[in-house]
């Protein structure tokens, strides 16, 4: 790594935070580990291979290019495909094991006759729609859907779920959502359609919602450590930091300007270092003159517009900060901190944007690694 900017993944703390989402479910729940977009920016196998070790065998994903990936490397348990996917591509699911999300009938059918063919009944989960305004029928009309998806020979009704748009903000929107589901699950009981795993419930539904856990949970960003919105604390700690150096400091005076549009101008002679991050690194452009570093466990202010690939950080009176000297711009030093929630607060977004938007030319260091 000659230009000095790099992610460290704490794999150790990923496996601490996995335990106490574990005591949080009382083991009442199987876990199904979001793992979706290159594990949030964490790194998809690195990821999936410790929670592996720590005894997880489901995992969610966002494409059939990360479940192959998983597949490739050679993994065994379970994968589920959190999205819809074309239904030209139904014989992926078949031929590496993958479990699809179904939404429509069109692609259960492909599905169908795909598994007929290589004579496998291919398990599914059934996504509904009580509320997120997204995939799947709406659980009005879902009962009459998943009716049909019943009468086809081929595919198993294993799974069944919904998702949360505002589990953070309005309980009674999100209980109502839970009654839905359960309102459905009773109807189709009735008919004699049941499921193994009934699901809903995202981090914040795992932290607020006991009644969302049914038999099986989806967490993602808290199992990073990293809280969705203001909750309760937990215990669980940042799994990522970001780090870079100072390559340049210089002094500039009084009335000088730094960076892009002139956005600072000094009021009093300083020192500015120059850092090597910036927006096409995955740090976004609206932490211009907002964002705070860690230099020598003291926290610094970023001066300027964030430009594609340096930052600038005010030093006041500090002229003993050198080049080469360590950045962090996500993470902790002995006495400070800087999280992806505050950045995401100064950046005007939210923190699950922050992690999964690193870049993927960043090099990731796993803790074997930082040993
Ligand atoms: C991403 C995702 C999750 C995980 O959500 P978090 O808020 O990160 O816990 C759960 N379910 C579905 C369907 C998702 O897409």
């Amino acid at each position: 790594m000659i230009r000095p900017l790099w992610v460290e993944v704490d794999l150790e703390a990923l496996s601490r935070n996995l335990e106490i989402l574990e005591k949080r479910i009382e083991g009442k729940a199987r876990i199904v580990a979001t793992i979706k977009q290159f594990a949030y920016g964490h790194g998809l196998l690195p990821v999936s291979k410790q929670l592996a070790l720590n005894g997880i065998d489901w995992f969610g994903v966002g494409s059939v290019e990360e479940a192959i990936a998983l597949r490739e490397d050679d993994y065994k348990g379970s994968i589920l495909v959190l999205s819809s996917v074309l239904k030209k591509f139904v014989s992926y699911f078949i031929h590496y094991n993958i479990i699809p999300t179904v939404v429509d009938a069109e692609f259960a059918r492909a599905l169908d006759r795909e598994a007929a063919k290589s004579k496998r009944v291919a398990p599914v989960h059934v996504k509904v729609d009580t509320g997120m305004g997204r995939l799947g029928a709406y659980y009005k009309d879902a009962e009459s859907f998943i009716g049909e998806l019943s009468g086809l020979k081929n595919i198993s009704l294993e799974g069944i779920y919904t998702h949360f748009p505002v589990a953070d903000t309005d309980s009674d929107f999100t209980n109502h959502q839970i009654e839905a589901f359960n309102g459905l699950l009773k109807s189709l009981s009735a008919r004699q359609i049941g499921f193994k795993y009934r699901h809903c419930a995202n981090s914040i539904g795992i932290l607020n919602y006991p009644d969302s856990h049914f038999n099986m949970v989806r967490p993602g960003l808290i199992l990073y450590g990293v809280y969705p919105t203001p909750l309760e604390e937990i215990g669980v700690e940042p799994v990522l930091s970001l780090k870079s150096r100072v390559i340049f400091v210089k002094k500039i005076e009084k009335g000088m300007s730094v960076g892009y549009g002139r956005t600072f101008i000094a009021e009093k002679d300083r020192f500015v270092a120059t850092v090597a991050v910036g927006y096409a690194d995955g740090y976004p452009w609206s932490l211009s003159n907002k964002a705070k570093v860690i230099i020598r466990d003291k926290i610094y202010r970023v001066i300027g517009r964030v430009c594609m690939d340096h930052i600038m950080v005010d030093l006041g009176d500090d002229g003993n900060i050198s080049q080469g000297e360590e950045v962090v711009l996500i993470g902790k030093s002995e006495r400070n901190s800087i999280t992806a929630e505050q950045l995401a607060d100064w950046a005007g977004t939210i923190p699950y944007e922050i992690v999964s938007c690193l870049s993927l030319k960043i090099p990731r260091l796993y803790s074997d690694s930082l040993l």
